[in-house]
């Protein structure tokens, strides 16, 4: 009976995951004084589709996994979003995180709306055929929703290039030609973009490097913590080296690694690479991930998966700086146990947008059939990353409020203008 309830489950909104998304938009909408009915209208998700994926196992069993896909709102444009392969997928993290996209796309100017897929799936434990079968049989399932005008999915937890190859192939074997531009994130082989793996950890890094600017705060006698060594944690760790911050612990699923005199985050790399884990790197001490939150630390940097940072710890993390790898790390108690103690938290919307910024940059390289060279995609990220900074900074000193809420208020502002031009149909 309570597994029947935990796989009937997977398609309510109502998570923990929905409710701080939903939190967060009602505090922002309540500062800008937003129309009800539009209040009412953004509060759900403008499309959700529920599919069952059946895939046949190495073994020669079929198993039938949950897949979803989410469109939050479309008033800008296409939406667009990560896809996420993990065990806690269900449709009401997945619609938060499609509503945290309508927002990010929105706060940082993109022509995009907001979605976000998934497979409630343990990918480690699958098969490179299974989890390309089950890939493949999810894009078929979800081809109605998607497409290079419509919405345009991308990685995520779990999700990598390798993944997006297979959603493209399969999408343009249905249609008959190939269509690069149905996914972003793909290998650079067919379409993908330079510079797009490493987007988001360092669209990270350049929003940190505003905010220490913005404080006075010397780069090279700072320090950082991060939770998640996949691929965000990974290129912030070693993008925030380069810079001259010294990268005191890290972190993966499994446990993390501590150096209070700082990493060497090449050998790191090196070490996870080969090992598959960063257990036994031999110059640090191991250190379980709640400690990890804890660490003395100039910037602390959660960049693993949501509701890291609860009401439980807040009141305990020491650093200056919260910058969020991860889509919705901080519950709502903790967001003010941090305010409440002065701590300044660049927000996922703003933080983590790099990766879809360079996911705009390889859909629109892909529509015009024209691609850029590595340091345009990089002048050019930084370029919006900056602007949305300021502008971001800006509000939260006008409005004497919180770089979340500014955010928030901002992003919010755009997609509410847009349906008013719009107006409601019919
Ligand atoms: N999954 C990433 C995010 O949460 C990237 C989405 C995209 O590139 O479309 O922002």
């Amino acid at each position: 009976m309570r597994e029947l309830e935990a796989e009937l489950g997977v398609t309510t909104l109502d998570t923990s995951g929905y409710r701080l998304a939903l939190a967060q938009f009602e505090r922002a909408a309540d500062r800008i004084d937003l129309d009800p009915n539009l209040r009412g209208r953004l509060r759900v998700p403008q499309r959700a589709l529920a599919v069952g994926v059946p895939v046949r196992m190495d073994d020669g069993s079929v198993r039938t996994f949950h897949g979803f896909r989410v469109q939050h709102d479309t008033a800008l444009g296409p939406s667009k979003g990560g896809v996420r392969f993990h065990p806690a997928v269900t449709m009401g993290e997945v619609a938060a995180l499609a509503m945290l996209m309508t927002w990010k796309c929105a706060l940082v100017g993109l022509p995009y709306g907001g979605a976000k897929g998934g497979v409630r799936c343990a990918p480690g434990a699958l098969s490179r055929p299974e989890l390309q079968r089950l890939t493949r049989r999810y894009t078929a399932e979800i081809s109605p929703l998607i497409g290079p005008e419509r919405d345009i999915p991308a990685p995520d937890v779990g999700t990598d290039a390798q993944t997006m190859a297979w959603m493209m192939d399969t999408y343009s074997q249905q249609v008959g030609y190939a269509v690069p531009g149905v996914v972003t994130g793909k290998p650079v082989s067919i379409g993908g973009s330079l510079g797009r793996e490493e987007a988001t950890g360092r669209g990270i890094v350049y929003t940190i490097l505003e905010l220490l600017g913005r404080l006075n705060i010397s780069v090279a006698s700072s320090t950082a913590v991060i939770q998640g060594f996949g691929n965000v944690g990974a290129h912030t760790a070693r993008l925030l080296a380069t810079a001259g911050v010294s990268i005191v612990a890290v972190s993966d699923s499994k446990g993390g690694i501590h150096n209070p005199q700082g990493l060497n985050i090449d050998e790191v790399i090196r070490h996870k690479k080969s090992r598959h884990t960063l257990q036994g790197y031999p110059e640090a001490t191991p250190i379980v991930n709640e400690d990890l939150l804890e660490l003395p630390c100039t910037m602390l940097i959660p960049a693993a998966l949501g509701e890291q940072i609860t009401g439980a710890n807040a009141s305990r993390v020491q650093c200056r700086i919260l910058a969020e790898g991860a889509n919705g790390p901080t519950t709502m108690e903790a967001d003010q146990i941090l305010r409440d103690r002065g701590i300044a938290v660049i927000p996922d919307i703003l933080a983590n947008s790099g990766g879809v910024i360079v996911s705009y940059f390889e859909w629109v390289q892909d529509l015009q059939k024209y691609f850029w060279k590595e340091t345009e995609i990089h002048t050019r990220l930084r370029d919006i990353l900056s602007t949305a900074f300021r502008t971001v900074w800006d509000l939260s000193l006008r409005e004497k409020t919180d770089l979340r809420t500014a955010s928030m208020m901002q992003a919010i502002g755009r997609i509410a203008q847009a349906h008013l031009d719009r107006g409601l149909y019919p």
